[in-house]
């Protein structure tokens, strides 16, 4: 059978982005084009590498960072030949169009580039997809973010690994507790490495990732969905007249209940158009 690798990767989470070179995750910046991008590129391509070497036959990335701009964050002129990027309109989080296009049953699942939920302490850019204005997002009472959609997107999956910035390890390890944690910074021991120190780091774990894949645990939700958005200061939801789901809104959250995850997460695109400004 196939050996299909999914991996998603994000910015904020890559090695060698900090504080200081912060506007290197600012899609279309010069720090960005002249850094950034080879940041997250080298993080991506030890993990191909990593893939390559335990005979994984096709890898399929989503470039999610900046969605909605057309240019990739990754190189992809860089990576293995058998990489394939998921095809979404200008890179959007469409993820029942990204679930579609990978395989019925692929190997695993790996998460690269990754950050913190907002409000979590000793992190790198913490944020929740949009925050402000989104405060917290949950599914069936799971405190989720970018990585929490996507793993659940592609439930069923094997969970093989989390790489990013330390603190983002905290959602991973919630969807599942087996996953291998590759941290290539941590802010509370204040370690930043550059990122040909770590591509080595990722790349060794990776493999050993791999090998143990008897293991790593499927990533599980229970359908139908019952999902909840919280807001940030100074924002609130329009309440509207009508809406064509099952959910409720009062000022500060959001509930809608779907049958699936997927058209859960379509969802979230509908409720987010309610926020204002207080
Ligand atoms: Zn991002």
């Amino acid at each position: 059978m196939k050996r299909q690798m999914i991996i998603y990767v994000d910015m904020e989470g890559a090695s060698g982005i900090f504080e200081y070179n912060s506007s290197a995750v600012i899609h279309g910046s010069s720090l960005w084009y002249g850094y950034g991008k080879k940041c997250i590129t080298s993080d991506v391509l030890a993990v191909c590498q990593a893939a390559n070497e335990c005979t994984i036959d096709e890898i399929l990335i989503y470039d999610g960072h900046y969605a909605g701009e057309m240019e990739n964050n990754i190189i992809v002129d860089e990576l293995p030949k058998n990489v394939k990027l998921f095809d979404t309109w200008k890179r959007c989080f469409d993820w029942r169009r990204i679930r579609g296009q990978a395989d019925l049953e692929p190997f695993g699942l790996i998460t690269v580039g990754q950050h913190a939920r907002y409000g979590e302490t000793d992190a790198y850019f913490p944020h929740t997809i949009q925050s402000p204005p989104i405060k917290a997002l949950y599914v069936n009472e799971k405190h989720i973010a970018e990585i929490g959609m996507c793993a659940y997107s592609f439930f069923g999956t094997k969970y093989i690994a989390n790489i990013g910035c330390m603190a983002s390890m905290k959602e991973a390890k919630e969807i599942s507790q087996n996953i291998t944690c590759i941290p290539v910074k941590d802010k509370k021991n204040k370690w930043e490495p550059n990122y040909t120190e770590t591509f080595p780091i990722i790349k060794e774990n990776i493999i050993e990732a791999i090998d143990d894949i008897k293991n790593k645990e499927k990533i599980e939700i229970y359908e139908p969905c019952i999902f909840k958005m919280e807001l940030c200061d100074n924002y609130k939801f329009r309440e509207p007249e009508k809406i064509a789901w099952k959910g409720t809104f009062s000022e500060k959250e959001a509930y809608w209940e779907a049958v699936s995850v997927e058209m859960g997460l379509e969802l979230f695109n509908f409720v987010r158009k309610y926020i204002i400004n207080e």
